[in-house]
């Protein structure tokens, strides 16, 4: 999709699982299950899909991943699938910028891969990396709410990344603008890209997918659901009064749609996009 002077792409780089409980917090499984099926372990399927944003002289990586330091066990547990095209990343040589909407394992796991020695390098070690600093800070710092989340190994490599911490909403290039948000973790940041009279907001873990835009429909790993449900409805607010496009980074159907006010006064799917 054309986007001002960009060429918005998706990626997906794999498909994974995690408990459709965790996923989906206080909504009781009678009702989330209507439009998500679970499996035999509870578990519903997920994908991590990144946006690649290209100009011509720029190319933007829009998370990276889960990346492939994952034993078998571990990918047993989350049902982890790599698409192998994009299992050594989405052409390292080529990508000027990465933007880390937060340092989570399913969004920063790319960022960091072991070589033959065993020793921890950066996939991206030419790109300027675009994080909050306060994002930084709290997965150097994790709560016992999200330390399962950061993992050191997508951390500590970071020490050697070109980073570029930004601390609030900032343009990091004409027309990219990323917001930060603190309900799901302290940092995260969502991105909106804008030109030529469209727009499209990334959610990432916002809204991590289509049935997770009704209000209360919103993750048990958040650290403060009052936050983050203020967040959602100003961000759900501005994407619908604006036309904006949502993308949705986990949802395995719908990679993006417009959204609106349904019937019952529920945030909804208005009209499916691709990108
Ligand atoms: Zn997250």
């Amino acid at each position: 999709m054309k986007i001002g002077p960009y060429t918005v792409s998706p990626i997906v780089f794999a498909s994974f699982k995690l408990d459709g409980g965790c996923m989906f917090g206080s909504v009781p499984k009678n009702l989330w299950s209507k439009g998500v099926p679970a499996d035999e372990e509870n578990r519903i399927s997920l994908v991590c899909r990144s946006l690649v944003i290209e100009d011509g002289s720029r190319t933007f990586l829009v998370d990276v991943g889960i990346g492939d330091k994952w034993s078998e066990k571990q990918s047993a547990i989350y049902g982890i699938s790599l698409n192998p095209e994009l299992r050594l990343g989405y052409k390292p040589a080529k990508v000027t910028d990465v933007i880390l909407t937060h340092l989570h394992f399913d969004h920063a796991g790319g960022i960091s891969f072991k070589d033959e020695n065993g020793a921890l390098a950066l996939r991206y070690p030419g790109a300027r990396v675009h994080l909050q600093a306060s994002n930084l800070h709290q997965a150097q710092n994790p709560s016992p709410k999200d330390k399962a989340s950061y993992l050191a190994e997508n951390v500590d490599p970071l020490r050697d990344a070109k980073l570029m911490l930004c601390d609030g909403s900032v343009e990091i290039a004409p027309g990219i603008i990323v917001h930060r948000v603190d309900g799901h973790t302290a940092g995260q940041q969502w991105v909106e890209i804008q030109g030529g009279g469209e727009r499209i907001f990334f959610a990432t873990d916002l809204i991590p997918t289509s049935h997770h835009l009704p209000l209360a429909y919103h993750m048990g790993y958040d650290v403060c659901a009052e936050t983050l449900l203020r967040e959602k409805l100003h961000f759900l607010e501005r994407a619908a009064s604006e036309g904006a496009i949502v993308a949705f980074q986990h949802d395995p159907v719908v990679e993006a749609a417009r959204v609106g006010l349904n019937e019952r006064g529920q945030f909804s799917v208005r009209e499916p996009v691709r990108l």
